[in-house]
């Protein structure tokens, strides 16, 4: 396939002049209100001393009177705002009319160019934008899209995201009941997905009885729940127990660290992270990347259009003739392939995060875990300690 001579820095480049120049004018048109604003409160200083002092003179001291105006003009003149202000806005009106050329040369494209009439599946993009908007919890944007689409189906995709978002709701107050019935429901997906959620929930009511003096309730709590993942984690379930001893001064035990903020902070996260996956969902909405993707690249597009006289079949392509840089977060990628083994991963063999970050397939991680789920083992790409359970797998 033929590449096209394009540097794929030049938009990003171009961007980090349009943000440049709109900053630096900004900041002059900042400093330029600054300097005006100090002008008038000395003006109106000066003013304001002149007429007090005409308050308090006699009526008929006319030439008092008009002496203090003779001050005032002096004052007045002194300050010599027409003067410092004539200079402002040439300095000013030359930063903007740059911006607005740049501006100019860079989005005058006509974007239409890289329009395409593709044969797409109404229903397919109806249900991916209703996924959108629910799965962000945008709820009535999501309904009047669905009623004014007519599409039922896709009204049908509400119920779960609703469910998340109940729980996500009930996570802000504290209550991990909603999110714990899900845990409850899905607690097989989750143990064969590696997941700990279901420990991290039933971990974090054992801490909120704990510390909300209720030691009975906490360790009738620790035995119906906790101690069934003893085996699994040994370490931890053990800790647990020992905070019972540490009843009312938890945060100056050796286990502070369970009562630490951030296990809240991260909760609702690692919760929507598991809800999505087992929807079968990116965490991360398909349709938001690929318009942030499309909005960013467009101008490349465009310019691809132009070159190739319009002539590009986008439905036949499989890549781009030119390569396009993106963001490790915009990236999407269809097919892995396990570093160490050297093989497709497929669903039988899917790929797995490591806690480093590292993705290898199961079958590797199967091998140099000594097939374990507790035991670590060294990542290694970056010889980092792991366990089979802190890792989690890929849905592609
Ligand atoms: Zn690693």
């Amino acid at each position: 396939m033929q590449v096209l001579n394009i540097s794929d820095h030049k938009v990003n480049m171009d961007h980090n002049k349009i943000e440049d120049t709109f900053n630096l004018v900004t900041e002059k048109l900042q400093n330029k209100s600054s300097k005006i604003l100090e002008l008038v409160d000395q003006i109106g200083q000066k003013i304001e001393c002149a007429t007090t002092k005409m308050q308090s003179i006699e009526t008929a001291n006319v030439g008092l009177a008009k002496s203090i105006f003779l001050g005032l003009e002096t004052a007045l003149n002194e300050i010599s705002p027409i003067k410092k202000l004539k200079g402002l806005p040439k300095d000013l009106n030359e930063g903007l009319a740059k911006y607005v050329r740049l501006l100019e040369k860079s989005f005058r494209a006509d974007i239409s160019e890289s329009y395409q009439n593709l044969d797409f599946d109404a229903h397919l993009v109806n249900q991916i934008i209703a996924i959108y908007f629910y799965r962000d919890g945008l709820f009535d944007l999501g309904d009047c899209f669905v009623r004014e689409a007519n599409d039922s189906e896709a009204a049908a995709l509400k119920a779960p995201f609703l469910q998340m978002y109940g729980a996500l709701e009930a996570l802000k107050s504290r209550n991990l009941e909603p999110a714990l019935n899900w845990a409850s429901e899905q607690s097989e997906w989750l143990f064969l997905n590696g997941s700990d959620l279901k420990l991290t929930l039933h971990q974090l009511q054992y801490l909120e009885l704990l510390q909300n003096d209720n030691g009975t309730a906490a360790l009738g709590y620790s035995a119906e729940y906790l101690t069934p993942y003893a085996a699994e984690y040994p370490d931890d379930v053990s800790n647990l127990l020992a905070c019972l001893l540490w009843k009312g001064k938890l945060h100056e035990s050796p286990y502070a660290e369970y009562v630490s903020p951030k296990h809240w902070d991260t909760l609702p996260e690692k919760f929507k992270h598991q809800f999505c996956s087992l929807l079968g969902e990116s965490y991360q909405g398909a349709l938001g990347v690929a318009i942030v993707t499309g909005f960013r690249e467009l101008p490349m597009l465009v310019k691809l259009q132009k070159l190739t006289d319009g002539e590009q079949d986008w439905e036949s392509m499989h890549q781009l003739p030119i390569p396009i840089e993106l963001e490790t977060q915009l990236l999407l990628r269809s097919v892995v392939v396990c570093p160490g083994l050297k093989e497709k991963t497929s669903n039988e063999n899917p790929p797995l995060l490591m806690p480093c970050g590292h993705v290898l397939s199961k079958k590797l991680i199967t091998l140099i875990s000594g097939n374990t789920r507790c035991l670590s083992f060294w990542c290694p790409c970056c010889k980092k300690r792991a366990k089979f359970i802190e890792c989690r797998q890929l849905h592609f």
